[in-house]
């Protein structure tokens, strides 16, 4: 019986990995779930999953939640903020930790879950983008085991060889649906609504990714991520739109050999894979029909679509302070758009900006990246009050 937080657990990979979890009760055993807003929901799941642990952000919540959930299972603890998700991490009850929560906010939890030497499935890409090298050594020094939800980082793991997986390497190559706005008329794209940034045409995703693949700066923090999670140089990462979201990702040998991850697009089938692995187990989603497959497109990006791609790609190539520069102005200029306060083109001017006029100090610890990125918001912050 494993024993499993997800943190995280009122959002979409949290349902994603909850639905698979409810499919094999003799496997999985809910410990601790997290939220930082929805206490119905979390109620309803404590309800469900009769965790020993909540974690909500603070006292308020923790009110909210009790009010909320008079009758039926009651956790043992309800911890607070930060600190409870970092000690939930570090549980001597807990085996895997389902790193599920959006933005740089789940990087303290999920770095003392490596520290922690725990099973770790990660999908807060924003961790390795933000803190990547600083993570990495944590997992490798504690013996921690790393396995990627995202579902491009996900098809790569499966497709390279378990043993000396960079040894015939030349390249990864990560696929891309091109997001909601792939045909749009570019100099339309000033006037795009939140309400169409975030309907995606093959994924059901949070409303902060979902931006993020209309922007495509998604794409670019799996680029930061993959060169994390496979230890690669940039120029072995490729990335390449293919709007059907069919294949998920793909590797590329030096004799030429391409291997690709093929399937439905959804979550669960990324998610079960590393909740299963080593072994393989069976979920709710359905599984791909070979005979609907009418055609696999594929095409270069357009940096004048997506310029945030290339601010990515030169952010990996200045180093984890630009990375933390892109991730915390990016996510503070999408929360802005959400809220209609700036356009969607301005995303990419601010981060252009801000990568423009700060200098990164070096960052050695996760504390130097904390406080880093906090200040990079704060200036992200005044810059747009300009706007
Ligand atoms: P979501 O917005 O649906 O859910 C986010 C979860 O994080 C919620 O449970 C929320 O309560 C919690 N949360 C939000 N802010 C928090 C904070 N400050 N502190 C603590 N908890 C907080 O997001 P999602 O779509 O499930 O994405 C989660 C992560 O997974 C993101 O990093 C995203 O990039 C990544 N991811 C998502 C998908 C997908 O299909 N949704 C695919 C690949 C990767
Ligand atoms: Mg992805």
């Amino acid at each position: 019986m494993q024993s499993i937080v997800v943190f995280g657990a009122t959002g979409s990979i949290g349902d994603s990995t909850l639905d698979i979890i409810a499919c094999h009760p003799e496997r999985y055993q809910v410990y601790a779930l997290s939220a930082f807003s929805r206490m119905e929901k979390l109620v309803a799941l404590t309800q469900k999953f009769q965790p020993k642990v909540v974690i909500v952000p603070d006292e308020a919540r923790r009110e909210q939640f009790l009010t909320l959930n008079k009758e039926g299972f009651q956790p043992a603890e309800i911890r607070l903020g930060q600190e409870g998700l970092c000690e939930t991490a570090r549980d001597s009850q807990a085996d895997t930790i389902v790193c599920a929560i959006v933005g740089a906010a789940g990087l303290p939890s999920a770095y003392a879950a490596a520290k922690a030497g725990k099973r770790i499935l990660l999908a807060n890409k924003e961790v390795l983008v933000t803190a990547g090298s600083l993570f990495m050594q944590a997992v490798g020094q504690y013996g921690a085991t790393l396995l990627p939800l995202d579902s491009e980082h996900n098809a790569i793991f499966q497709c390279l060889p378990k043993h000396n997986p960079k040894q015939h390497l030349q390249k990864v190559i990560i696929t891309a649906s091109g997001g909601p706005f792939r045909e749009y008329p570019l100099e339309q794209l000033v006037e795009v609504t939140p309400e169409q940034a975030c309907k995606h045409p093959n994924w059901n995703m949070g409303r902060k990714i979902s931006v993020d693949s209309a922007t495509m700066v998604n794409k670019g923090l799996e680029v930061i991520e993959a060169k994390w999670l496979f230890d690669l140089e940039p120029a072995q990462i490729d990335v390449v739109i293919h709007p059907q979201s069919t294949i998920h990702s793909m590797v590329q040998f030096v004799d030429g050999s391409l291997l690709a991850q093929l399937g439905n697009h959804d979550m669960r089938i990324p998610i079960s894979y590393a909740l299963g692995y080593p072994e393989r187990i069976t979920h709710n989603a359905a599984h791909f029909d070979l005979a609907q497959l009418t055609c696999l497109d594929f095409s270069a990006p357009d940096f004048k679509r997506y310029p945030c791609l290339r601010l990515a790609f030169d952010a990996l190539k200045e180093g984890i302070g630009a990375c933390t520069i892109l991730n915390a102005s990016n996510e503070i200029a999408v929360a802005q758009f959400l809220t209609k306060r700036i356009k969607f083109t301005q995303i990419a001017q601010t981060i252009a900006q801000m990568l423009n006029s700060i200098v990164a100090p070096e960052l050695c610890s996760i504390d130097d990246v904390l406080a880093f990125d906090a200040e990079v918001r704060e200036r992200t912050l005044s810059l747009l009050e300009w706007f």
